[in-house]
């Protein structure tokens, strides 16, 4: 697709970098089955060539309206159409492209605007964010039906004391910003597997949200200053030797890969911020069935776990078979399921700004992965793990819970 950007994007670097992005899109539109919202609503507009068609035609100067605007914020950000693609062209960083110059020429109601930012503002704080959350299951019973779905049940699951074992290896675990008030037990989990296998696990003071929260709205002055502080916390930690950085949070993990390419044009953070990226892994990156073998000889009759790869994982990280391997290693017993590139719903604020879509996504996800009956579901990222668990009749948990209760059995 050729593209000649106009309108103040002429001879310059976001311009130059539009028309090379487009140009991989040849109309085919192979990516249309695998595109979530065309699916639901059947319009172009909905699809991965109607949005490249959008941003193509603001590259191109085209006056840009609230139906552009509208039709980009529906898009769920899963990659499933690069997945799909068979010219390989980089939707994800279209999307990105498209959204930053909405932003700036579409401007929102007051009203839309201070919701986008308080989302962000709360979701970003993890002292604020535990704070509310302990507060509404302290009035669970009391919610309205569809807020208490939102709420997990229960106290947060106090932190085990580490096993103080030796390690030889050192590595940072990210906090993240919601799963340590939803789901504290996650990183314990992971700290606990990591030390069994020899991993020691440190966290970094000064640690913010990854940013994608931010990024994914467009927002990228608040998204840029969070991600510089969290490299150079990051840096730090590599230079007193950790030898990677690790999320058990998929859509965060990616988010810090990509920090390389989002501040390449910093001069100050450049180099930094692409060193922290390439020493970033998935949590199941570290982990080898082997590790957990024994495991897995020991547990007889384990779980019957329908596995659930998020979007982040599967089409941002392009990480596909390794956390299955880990929880057959582990014991697990995994059903079949369908629709597995379908996207979840949830999708960072997603399901908060754009309810209905979400919500029918979740119900045809739920439905796929309940096919075969399991006894629970297993993920890979808190904010799909809570979606779904909204809904779902058997339990939604992190694969690493999940193996280590398989390790400690
Ligand atoms: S994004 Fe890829 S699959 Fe979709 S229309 Fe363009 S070339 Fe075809
Ligand atoms: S990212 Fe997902 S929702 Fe957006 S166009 Fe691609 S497939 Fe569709």
């Amino acid at each position: 697709m050729y593209a000649q950007p106009s309108g103040g994007l002429e001879d310059t670097p976001r311009g130059e970098e539009a028309q090379a992005l487009l140009r991989n899109c040849v109309h085919c539109g192979f990516c249309l089955p695998a595109c979530p919202t065309y699916r639901i609503t059947g319009s172009e507009l909905d699809s991965p060539r109607g949005r490249i068609y959008l941003i193509k035609q603001m590259v191109e100067g085209a006056e840009a309206t609230a139906t552009t605007r509208h039709h980009l914020d529906r898009c769920l950000t899963c990659r499933a159409c690069e997945t799909a693609c068979p010219s390989g062209v980089e939707y994800g960083r279209l999307i990105d492209l498209g959204r930053a110059l909405v932003e700036e020429r579409v401007p929102r109601p007051p009203l839309e605007r201070a919701l986008r930012r308080g989302i962000t503002g709360v979701l970003s704080r993890p002292k604020l964010f535990g704070a509310l959350v302990r507060l509404g299951q302290s009035v669970r019973g009391l919610l309205p039906a569809a807020l208490r779905s939102r709420v997990p049940a229960g106290e947060p699951a106090p932190l085990a004391a580490r096993s103080g074992q030796p390690a030889s290896r050192r590595v940072v675990l990210l906090e993240g910003c919601v799963q340590p008030g939803l789901r504290p037990s996650i990183n314990v989990a992971a700290e606990r597997v990591l030390e069994r296998i020899g991993i020691g696990v440190e966290r970094v003071s000064g640690e913010q949200c990854c940013g994608a929260l931010a990024h994914h709205l467009g927002q990228a002055t608040p998204a840029h200053e969070q991600i510089r502080r969290n490299v150079s916390a990051c840096s730090a930690a590599l230079d007193a030797g950790a030898e990677a950085i690790v999320s058990t949070a998929s859509a965060c993990g990616l988010m810090v890969k990509d920090y390389g390419r989002l501040l390449a044009h910093d001069p100050e953070y450049a180099a930094r911020a692409r060193r922290v990226s390439e020493a970033t892994r998935d949590l199941a990156e570290l982990i080898a069935p082997a590790d957990l073998a024994r495991a897995s000889a020991e547990r007889h009759g384990g779980p019957r776990v329908a596995w659930q790869a998020p979007c982040t994982l599967q089409h941002g990280q392009r990480m596909v078979g390794r956390v299955e391997a880990l929880l057959a290693a582990s014991g697990c017993v995994l059903t079949s399921t369908r629709e597995a590139k379908l996207c979840c719903g949830s999708a960072g604020t997603y399901s908060l700004l754009q309810p209905e879509l979400s919500g029918e996504l979740r119900r045809r996800k739920l439905a796929a992965l309940l096919d075969d009956a399991p006894q629970m579901i297993a993920t890979a990222n808190i904010g799909c793990l809570e979606h779904l668990r909204g809904a779902s009749p058997v339990p939604v948990r992190h694969w690493i819970e999940v193996v280590a209760e398989a390790l400690d059995a």
